[in-house]
């Protein structure tokens, strides 16, 4: 159905959007042990949080578990983009699980900061949403019982999610705190609890380099310029993807009408009626095929001309787990 309105509305494609690069080593990281070592693989929760990739995955042979004792003894299992706890580690360990590791990088880069910080005697404040797979994994650094011998486990982790939150926050030691964020959150919302914690514990530590990720940043920012000339944003990403969310939240915070769609049958004729202009994006765990489509039923619905604004060109390659390609040429 071709909408009836008085103007034909521009698409505008933002820049970057779409796969970052932990999630395109995460589905390489499935796909490699799928072909290497034959199906089925398990794979401790949604690889990434984007359901057309996780059925193109299910359809070759993965099997996505929420908890290792769903997968028999001495199956191989992969670990998901969003880090796990040590207690995960260990479990996969003590069931002679062969792991393979998809975390993201940035995202190991956040635990080996909680693990310095907790070595140097530091209660750690996490900022983060609660119940996101990546804030369980990061929380789950410090986990009673699975410290090493020097740290101290009566040192505790909080959790925050906004200012409120760090106004009820009681902590033992002011002067022995730190703070660390979730890699994918909104840069804004970030900064608002991170101003709280300044202003309430002056003296807290900060992670060395910021813990929001580049791809995060990126697209944010990409968003942000877009969404000022749009008066319709449509953001490509699955419900449970939490940059995707947070792209939504960029646009909307500009003061523009926007929605996250899994795919381009979520679309609805009515949001483009009256409309001008209409920017599309991508969170970072949404492929580029999806994007495509939404712009093909875009000009079906009577959007025309396709304009792809420049952005920050991403060069970013992480390698592979070592124990992964060793077992690819061993198998060769
Ligand atoms: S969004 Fe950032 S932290 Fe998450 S997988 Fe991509 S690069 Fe890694």
């Amino acid at each position: 159905m071709t909408i009836n309105t008085n103007l034909t509305p521009n698409i505008v494609l933002a820049n970057p959007r779409g796969f970052c690069a932990g999630v395109d080593r995460a589905i390489i990281i499935v796909e490699q042990a799928l072909e290497k070592f034959g199906a089925p693989i398990y794979v401790r929760h949604e690889v990434v949080h984007n359901k057309f990739v996780v059925d193109e995955l299910r359809a070759k042979g993965a099997i996505f578990i929420e908890e290792l004792d769903e997968i028999p003894t001495g199956s191989t299992v992969i670990f998901s983009a969003h880090g796990v706890s040590k207690a995960v580690r260990a479990e996969a360990d003590a069931r002679g699980l062969t792991a393979y590791d998809a975390t993201c990088p940035l995202v190991t880069k956040v635990h080996i900061e909680v693990e310095k910080m907790r070595k140097a005697g530091m209660e750690i404040i996490m900022i983060g949403h609660k119940g996101h797979p990546e804030v369980e994994g990061t929380m789950g650094q410090v986990e009673a019982g699975q410290a090493d011998e020097a740290e101290d486990t009566s040192l505790a982790m909080y959790l925050v999610e906004t200012p409120e939150d760090v106004a009820h926050l009681q902590v033992k030691n002011a002067d022995k705190l730190a703070y660390v964020t979730q890699t994918t959150l909104s840069m804004d919302d970030a900064t608002a609890v991170i101003n709280a914690l300044k202003a309430k514990f002056p003296n807290i530590h900060a992670p060395k380099s910021d813990d929001i990720c580049y791809a995060t940043q990126n697209r944010q920012d990409a968003v942000k310029i877009m969404a000022k000339d749009c008066d319709l944003v449509i953001i490509v990403g699955s419900p449970n993807s939490s940059n995707s969310n947070r792209l939504r939240e960029v646009a909307e915070n500009q003061g523009v009408e926007a929605y996250m769609v899994d795919n381009a049958s979520y679309l609805k004729p009515e949001w483009l009626v009256s409309k001008k202009k209409v920017g599309v994006s991508a969170g970072a765990s949404a492929p580029e095929v999806l994007v495509q489509e939404v712009i093909a039923k875009l000009q079906k619905l009577g959007a025309d001309h396709v304009q792809e604004l420049h952005g920050v060109v991403e060069s970013v390659v992480f390698q592979l787990p070592k124990n992964l390609t060793s077992a690819a040429k061993r198998s060769l």
